[in-house]
């Protein structure tokens, strides 16, 4: 796959927006900046509430900053009403007009513009061929299925060749198996036109899934910036690591630091090795976080910590061991099954847990 090129295609800077005032003064953006590389797929992660949708209706210019700016290509883009920034906004609701055809829908944009005849009908052609809708161009668009009108609402959000696509919660009114599909599709588009997308949703899945960066927001705050891996395997605090993917939290005690790597003791005494938070030095007591499947279980002799097996849930791909750490904490152990795999770690029995070298990590909060 080519390099990405490193350019910034957006750049947020220190931007709030405020709504209401005196006591009722809200802030649905607390000083939030972020960079977006050109070529992105980038996804506003967070839970119902967080500012996702009131960060990307800033950037489409639907409303505007209380503070701070938003640049497009290094230009402030405030001066541009929504319809010239060349960004364009798929909705949750598709909002195509049911009268028309498809081809009608995706073209209809373009028509708006003034572009001639010719081309309009070339570069619908060339949309439909994109989101392989070539046989169903013809039908009203209230004669299709759901996934069908995704895909229209795609290609017409696409046809006017926009720098940047926003995207926001566009698969949330599929179902599970269509979004799945959809996930790949959508990840596949953007690979094909190179344009930058910005993609909110509250689905963690849909964010491993799909996004090159994923931007974590909590109550009008970005708290952490990362591919997937760097957001599973590296939370750097509490409210991320809690959000996405499964974990356990243990307070611990920093016994020495060195780099990105401190040694932390936890409360059977043991002394294990945790990654660190980029310029985070801490002292004293932390939470660490360790995912279910990073620890193993083991016999309770020489293992790290040691607890009683309370519950073992059998799930097909996996098996998940809930169980009560010697020092009072929870804690769950995911094992992924394969055929022959015998269980000798049933209910009730003792267990020890041993956690690889890289497995834990030290929280800010
Ligand atoms: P969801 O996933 O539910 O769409 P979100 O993260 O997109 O949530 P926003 O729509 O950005 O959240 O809203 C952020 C906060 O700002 C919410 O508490 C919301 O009630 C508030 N808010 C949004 N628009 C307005 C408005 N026009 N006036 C007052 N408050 C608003």
């Amino acid at each position: 796959m080519p390099e990405k090129p490193d350019r910034n295609a957006i750049e947020v800077r220190n931007v709030s927006k405020i709504f209401g005032s005196g006591d009722a003064r809200f802030a649905a953006l607390d000083r939030v900046s972020v960079n977006i590389r050109e070529n992105e797929f980038f996804t506003l992660l967070g839970p119902s509430g967080c500012g996702k949708t009131t960060l990307l209706r800033l950037i489409a210019g639907f409303d505007f900053p209380t503070e701070g700016e938003i640049l497009l290509y290094g230009d402030d883009i405030a001066p541009l009403p929504p319809f010239k920034r060349p960004v364009n906004t798929v909705f949750q609701s598709y909002a195509l007009f049911p009268h028309m055809t498809v081809a009608e829908n995706i073209g209809f944009g373009l028509e708006m513009l003034g572009k001639p005849k010719a081309e309009v009908e070339a570069r619908v052609a060339q949309m439909l061929k994109l989101v392989r809708m070539e046989q169903l161009a013809g039908r009203r668009t209230s004669q299709i299925s759901g996934g069908q009108q995704q895909r229209v609402a795609l290609a017409r959000a696409l046809a006017p060749q926009p720098k940047v696509l926003l995207l926001d919660e566009p698969l949330s009114a599929l179902d599970y198996k269509l979004r799945k599909d959809m996930q790949i599709e959508l990840k596949t588009l953007q690979l094909e036109t190179g344009i930058t997308f910005i993609f909110v949703t509250h689905d963690q899945e849909e964010a491993l899934t799909m996004s090159d960066r994923i931007a974590v927001m909590s109550a009008g705050k970005i708290l952490q910036v990362g591919s997937p891996r760097d957001i599973y395997d590296r939370p750097a605090e509490r409210f991320v690591a809690d959000f996405i993917g499964e974990s356990n939290f243990l307070p611990a005690s920093v016994v020495s630091t060195a780099g990105n790597l401190a040694t932390v003791r936890l409360a059977s005494g043991a002394e294990i090795p945790a990654s660190l938070p980029d310029g985070f030095a801490p002292k004293g007591n932390v939470s660490i976080v360790i995912r279910p499947e990073h620890a193993q279980l083991s016999r309770p002799e020489g293992a790290a910590l040691a607890g009683t097996v309370e519950n073992v849930v059998y799930l097909g791909t996996d098996t998940h061991f809930h169980l009560r750490l010697d020092s009072g904490e929870p804690f769950i152990v995911r094992r992924q099954n394969a055929r022959g795999h015998t269980d000798r770690f049933a209910a009730g029995s003792q267990v020890g847990l041993l956690i690889p070298a890289d497995s834990a990590q030290i929280l800010k909060d």
